[in-house]
C-alpha cells in the first residue's frame, strides 16, 4: 500500500494532502510521507512489525492517516475503533485483535485508558498530547532507520477493521494489502477524483467506507482530504462553504438532513459537484430533492466491510443510471444472484441472495472460522447477507438485509422500502420499520417515526399514508413516535436496538 500511495510523490510533493475543517492544521504529501516514515522508525524501534496489531482509536484528523500509514509501513497491521465505543468494547477489541499498542487521543481517555488496561496494552501512545503519556509528535522526533519488510501482499493483513455489529456483535475482518490496493484501484475505475478532488471526510476513517473510499482512495489520487472529527449539519455546511469541496461522500442519515433541514440554504455549496451515498439503502426521491436543492449530482454504492469495502457503484460518467440503484459491479469482480435455499441463480428481475467474488474480498474473520465458513464459500464467493435484484443491464439494486426482511402471512416485507415511503411525508423527520409480533403472533411491520417540529401528525395519518401507496400485504400496522432513531456512527439504523426496545 505505501508504495500505491507515497512511493514517487513527484509534482504532488507540495500539494495539501490533508486538511482539519475545522483548525485549518495541514499536511503537503510529503510532510505525511516523512511522518509516515518516521512513525515507522519509531515503531520498529518499540519492536513493533510484522505480525503485530496496533490500536487507532480516534476522531478524524490528519494525523489519523500518519498513524494508519506509519503502522502498514511498519509492517504490522491496524485494527481501527469506533471512537464512539465504550471502555468494555474497546477491550474487547483490542484482546481480540491481539493488539500490543495503542494510539488514541485525550478526549477519548475516559474509555481508552480502562479499556487498554482491561485488554492488557499498556503501551499507550496519543495523538495529541496529555500528561503521563507519550505523544505523536514525540515518537515522530526519532533518528531511528525506516524499517524495510517484506510484505506477501496476498497473505499479509494490513487491517482489521471490525464490522460495524449492526447485526450481531462486530466480527473482526482480516483484509490483506492486496485487497486494499485492490479495491482502491477498483474505485479509480469508477470515480473521477484526481488531483484536483477535494474530499469531505466527515465519514469516520475507523470504518471501512472512511478508511478506502475518502482517506486511501482520495490519498492515492493525490487529492486534498478534508477532516472532520463529527457530523454536524452547520459545521458540515460551513466545511463545504470554506474549503470548497467538490466531492462529498455521505451515509443516508446526512441525506435526509441535506433534504429536509432549513438552513441548508443559508449556505454557499457551489463549490460540489458529487455526492456519493452508501452504507445503506438510499432513497430514489430523497436523493433528487438533495440533488435539485443543491444543484449537484447524487450517486450511489453498495459495499460491505468483507469487500475492502465496494463492490458496486455508478460510474460517475454515467447520467443515466438511476440513483435508486447502486450501480455496476466494479472491474475485476463478479457478481450473481442465489436462491439461498438451492445455491442456483435466479432470474434477471428475480429477488435474491447477492454473491460476489473479487481480489477485493476478505481473508476471512478474525479468530471465527464458523463465520468464515458460513460467509466465504469454498469457490470464492461471498455470500452477503442482502437481497437483491440485477436487471438485464446489470444494474443491481439492493432491497434489504436477508435477516431483516418482515415475514407477514407468506410474504416478504423488506422495511427498508417502507422507511423510504415514510421518509416522502412533509411532516415525517426520520423513521425506521422492524417486524413485531401481534396479539395473534403475526409478524407485522411497525415504524417508528419522529416528527418534523410542531407536526400533528397521529398514529392513523402515518398508516393511512403508507397504505395509499403500497401492497396491501406491505401496510404499517403499528406506529410508535419516538425523539430519534438510533444509528450507529457508519450511519445504519439499529433496527436491533429498535427490536430490543419492543422486548424491553
Ligand atoms: P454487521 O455485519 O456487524 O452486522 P454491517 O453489516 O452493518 O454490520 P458493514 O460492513 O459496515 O457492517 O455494512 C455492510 C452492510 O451495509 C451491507 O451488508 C448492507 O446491508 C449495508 N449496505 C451498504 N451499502 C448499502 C447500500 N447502498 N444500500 C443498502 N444497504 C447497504
Ligand atoms: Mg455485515
Amino acid at each position: 500500500l505505501h508504495g500505491l500511495l507515497f512511493a514517487d510523490l513527484g509534482e504532488r510533493a507540495d500539494r495539501v494532502a490533508l486538511v482539519d475543517g475545522t483548525s485549518g492544521a495541514s499536511l503537503t504529501y510529503a510532510q505525511l510521507a516523512g511522518a509516515v516514515d518516521r512513525l515507522a522508525a519509531a515503531l520498529a524501534a518499540r519492536g513493533i512489525g510484522k505480525g503485530d496489531v496496533v490500536g487507532l482509536l480516534s476522531p478524524n484528523t490528519p494525523y489519523y492517516a500518519v498513524v494508519f500509514h506509519g503502522i502498514l509501513r511498519a509492517g504490522a497491521t491496524a485494527t481501527t475503533i469506533n471512537a464512539l465505543y465504550t471502555a468494555d468494547e474497546v477491550a474487547h477489541q483490542l484482546a481480540d485483535a491481539g493488539a500490543k499498542m495503542l494510539f488514541t487521543v485525550s478526549a477519548l481517555l475516559p474509555n481508552a485508558a480502562p479499556g487498554a488496561a482491561k485488554a492488557g496494552v499498556s503501551d499507550v501512545v496519543l495523538l495529541d498530547g496529555a500528561e503521563g503519556y507519550p505523544s505523536l509528535a514525540e515518537l515522530l522526533a526519532n533518528d531511528h532507520p525506516v524499517p524495510s519488510v517484506e510484505i506477501d501482499p496476498a497473505e499479509d493483513v494490513a487491517v482489521l477493521p471490525y464490522s460495524s455489529g449492526t447485526t450481531g456483535r462486530a466480527k473482526g475482518v482480516m483484509l490483506t494489502h492486496r485487497n486494499l490496493v485492490a479495491n482502491i484501484v477498483q474505485c479509480n475505475a469508477m470515480f473521477h477524483v484526481d488531483g484536483s478532488t477535494r474530499v469531505l471526510a466527515v465519514l469516520p476513517f475507523f470504518h471501512i467506507y472512511g478508511m478506502q473510499v475518502l482517506m486511501n482512495n482520495g490519498l492515492q489520487v493525490g487529492a486534498t482530504v478534508v477532516t472532520m472529527p463529527r457530523f454536524d449539519l452547520p459545521e458540515f455546511l460551513r466545511v463545504i462553504q470554506d474549503h470548497r469541496t467538490n466531492r462529498v461522500y455521505i451515509a443516508p442519515p446526512i441525506a435526509v438532513a441535506l433534504a429536509k433541514h432549513p438552513i441548508v440554504d443559508q449556505y454557499d455549496l457551489s463549490a460540489l459537484d458529487g455526492i456519493f451515498s452508501g452504507a445503506a439503502p438510499l432513497d430514489e426521491e430523497l436523493a433528487d430533492i438533495v440533488a435539485k436543492r443543491l444543484n449537484c449530482r447524487v450517486s450511489q454504492g453498495y459495499g460491505m466491510t468483507e469487500m475492502s469495502p465496494v463492490s458496486h457503484a455508478i460510474p460517475d460518467e454515467r447520467d443515466d443510471i438511476p440513483v435508486g440503484t447502486v450501480g455496476l459491479i466494479l472491474p475485476s469482480m463478479e457478481n450473481r444472484i442465489v436462491d439461498p435455499a438451492t445455491g442456483e441463480d435466479v432470474g434477471a428481475g428475480e429477488r435474491g441472495e447477492l454473491w460476489c467474488r473479487g481480489p477485493n474480498v476478505m481473508k476471512g474473520y478474525l479468530n471465527n472460522p464458523e463465520a468464515t465458513a458460513a460467509t466465504l464459500d469454498a469457490d470464492g464467493w461471498l455470500h452477503t447477507g442482502d437481497v437483491a435484484v440485477i436487471d438485464e443491464r446489470g444494474l443491481v439494486t439492493i432491497v434489504d438485509r436477508v435477516k431483516e426482511l418482515i415475514k407477514y402471512k407468506g410474504y416478504q416485507v423488506p422495511p427498508a422500502e417502507l422507511e423510504a415511503v415514510l421518509l416522502t411525508h412533509p411532516e415525517i423527520a426520520d423513521a425506521a420499520v422492524v417486524g413485531v409480533r401481534d396479539a395473534e403472533g403475526e409478524e407485522v411491520p411497525k415504524a417508528f417515526v419522529v416528527r418534523q417540529p410542531r407536526s400533528a401528525l397521529d398514529e392513523a395519518g402515518v398508516m393511512e399514508f403508507v397504505a395509499s401507496q403500497v401492497a396491501p400485504h406491505k401496510k404499517v400496522r403499528v406506529v410508535e413516535f419516538i425523539e430519534a432513531i438510533p444509528k450507529s456512527a457508519a450511519g445504519k439504523i439499529l433496527r436491533k436496538d429498535l427490536r430490543a426496545r419492543e422486548n424491553a
